[in-house]
Formats: C-alpha cells, structure tokens, sequence
C-alpha cells in the first residue's frame, strides 16, 4: 500500500479507503476492521507460540492501573506528556443538572469531573513489578511474566502508526544482571525471526525513550550510548523513516529499586522486557502485502493461520 516520506497520511488515506482501518473522528482513534482484526490476531498467537517456551507465568493487565502505580515508576517524572489520567463525574443531582445545562450551552464541562484514583496504562508490564515484588525474593534463574494490554500513550497524529491506543504483548524478566542480559539477547534473535516469518524488510537499531525536558536529553543519550533500548525498525507509514514495530529494554536494576524486587541473594533485582507493538505489526503486514489478506504471500499466511 503506498506511503509518502514525511506524509503519514497517505497510508492513513491509503487505509481508509481501502476500508483496513474507519476514523474514529479524532486523531490516533481509529477503528479496526474485520479484516485488520483477523490480521492482528493472527498476529498476536504467532507471538503466543513464539513465547511458549517461555515458561512465563501470565498476568493479563486491564487498561488501566491505580494512579500509585504511575507514581511509583516514576512515569510522571520521566512522560509526564504521555500520560493519561481518567477523571469522572462525582456530584450530586445539583451538579448533574449544572453539567447537563452546560453541554447544552455548548460551554467546556470537563472541569466539572473530578480526577479519579486510575490512570489509563502505558505499557503492558507496569502492574508486574508490584504482583512479583509482594511475592519475596526472586529464584537465581529468574522468573518471566507474560502480558498483553491495550496501552494509551497521548502523542495524537495523523501517523496510523502512532494510535492513542494500541496493543502490546511483552515478556518481562526478573533475576541476576546476567539473566536479563540473556533475555535481551533472546528477544534480539526473537524479533528478527518474527520480521523474518511476516516477510518484512527490518533493521535492530539502538534507540531511547522520548523523555520529558531538559534532564530526559541527558537521560535519553545515556539510554542511546548504553543500548539499554533496541528496537525492531519497519517501514510502514513512512519509506525514509521507519517505525518500531518492536523493542528490548533492559531497565538494569531500576525498577527493582522502585518496587523493592530481590534476588534470593539479597541483591536488586534486575529487569529486562520484550515488547511487539500488535497493532504496528499488522500495519506492516498491510503496507507491506498490501489490503487483500487473501493475496499476501503463502509463507506469511502460514506462519499466521497455521
Ligand atoms: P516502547 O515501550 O518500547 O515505547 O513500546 C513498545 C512497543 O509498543 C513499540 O516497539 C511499538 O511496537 C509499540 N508502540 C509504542 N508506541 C506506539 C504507538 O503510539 N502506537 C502503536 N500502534 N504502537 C506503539
């Protein structure tokens, strides 16, 4: 399907029209045909059987956590532009009868609701580290979670590629430094298998998270000179530049420093996640065969519909 550099909306355009994907009336939400759906979970059990080795314990979030969470990680400190707290309507008859009056006046009623104790979740993994550290200390060998959620990030664009709203599927490893190491490089492996099985064209490149300000510079060089992020590049809505359909990251021992996490030998824990992005992953597969899932390759259809 056709992409122009810089111009992500002409795949959106070239979607649309081709009825993949419907606008959703507001950028990044867009909603997801048949078609895309079967697609994507054809997709999604092709990473299930690639991570059934894992011996993963699974822990299927919902897509939203309490708001201690997003303190907690420190995501607020670190995204605070992504993030995506939920308020809601607390008041009483009087205060109904205000709200409704002002939606009827065409006036700004949002400031009407009141910030609830939920925010919406940003990456599937953020509800392990508490669920694992509560357990005590973690087996030498380590121990993996498998997750998958609908994630909000609040980056709207016109880009299909960079959704409100989107799936992720991860593998989440606790244990030794060495460990983690060893799950990094499996995912590395992983992900260019998965790329190679759909038939799409990928590079692995080191990259950073997109942090806030002036510190987030320093903290996203740091990440960059470390390679503690590799990412699975695909070119989907843009042939100059291409999306992350994928990432490893290796969190050294932050997030066992946040949660308390332990080894069995008393040392913090470190962690390391695998993540596929579902929803980029089907968009390659559509930018790359095209809008007809009965015309993609035999070999790509295999590996999605044994
Ligand atoms: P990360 O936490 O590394 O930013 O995201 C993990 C994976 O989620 C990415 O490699 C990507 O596949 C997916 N992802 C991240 N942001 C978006 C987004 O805005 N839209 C979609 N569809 N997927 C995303």
């Amino acid at each position: 399907m056709p992409a122009e550099a810089g111009r992500p909306e002409v795949f959106r355009d070239a979607l649309l029209a081709a009825g993949v994907l419907l606008d959703g009336g507001g950028m990044g939400l867009m909603l997801r045909s048949g078609a895309f759906e079967d697609a994507a979970r054809g997709v999604e059990m092709l990473m299930a059987r690639q991570m059934a080795g894992d011996d993963a314990e699974v822990m299927m979030p919902p897509p939203a956590m309490p708001l201690r969470t997003l303190t907690r990680t420190g995501y607020m400190r670190s995204f605070p532009q992504l993030a995506g707290t939920i308020s809601c309507f607390c008041g009483d008859e009087a205060g109904h009868r205000r709200l409704v009056a002002s939606m009827e006046a065409g006036e700004d009623w949002t400031g009407q609701q009141e910030p609830s104790e939920v925010s919406m979740i940003p990456a599937a993994c953020y509800l392990t580290y508490g669920q694992v550290a509560q357990r005590g200390p973690v087996a030498m060998d380590g121990k993996r979670v498998a997750v998958e959620a609908w994630c909000f990030r609040h980056e709207p664009s016109p880009d299909p590629c960079r959704m409100l709203m989107f799936r992720m599927r991860e593998c989440v490893f606790y244990g030794t430094p060495d460990g983690a190491k060893a799950h990094r490089d499996q995912w590395l492996a992983r992900m260019g298998e998965m790329a190679a099985m759909l038939q799409l064209p990928y590079t692995i490149e080191p990259a950073n998270d997109p942090f806030f300000g002036r510190i987030g510079k320093i903290m996203a060089r740091s990440q960059l000179e470390l390679e503690l992020k590799m990412e699975l590049l695909i070119h989907v809505s843009d042939p100059v530049k291409p999306t992350a359909c994928a990432s490893v990251n290796l969190h050294l021992d932050s997030m066992g420093a946040k949660w308390g996490l332990e080894t069995e030998d008393g040392a913090v824990a470190h962690t390391a996640c695998g993540a596929y992005g579902i929803d980029r992953l089907t968009l390659a597969l559509f930018r790359h065969h095209g809008p007809e899932l009965s015309a993609w390759p035999a070999g790509v259809r295999a590996a999605l519909w044994p």
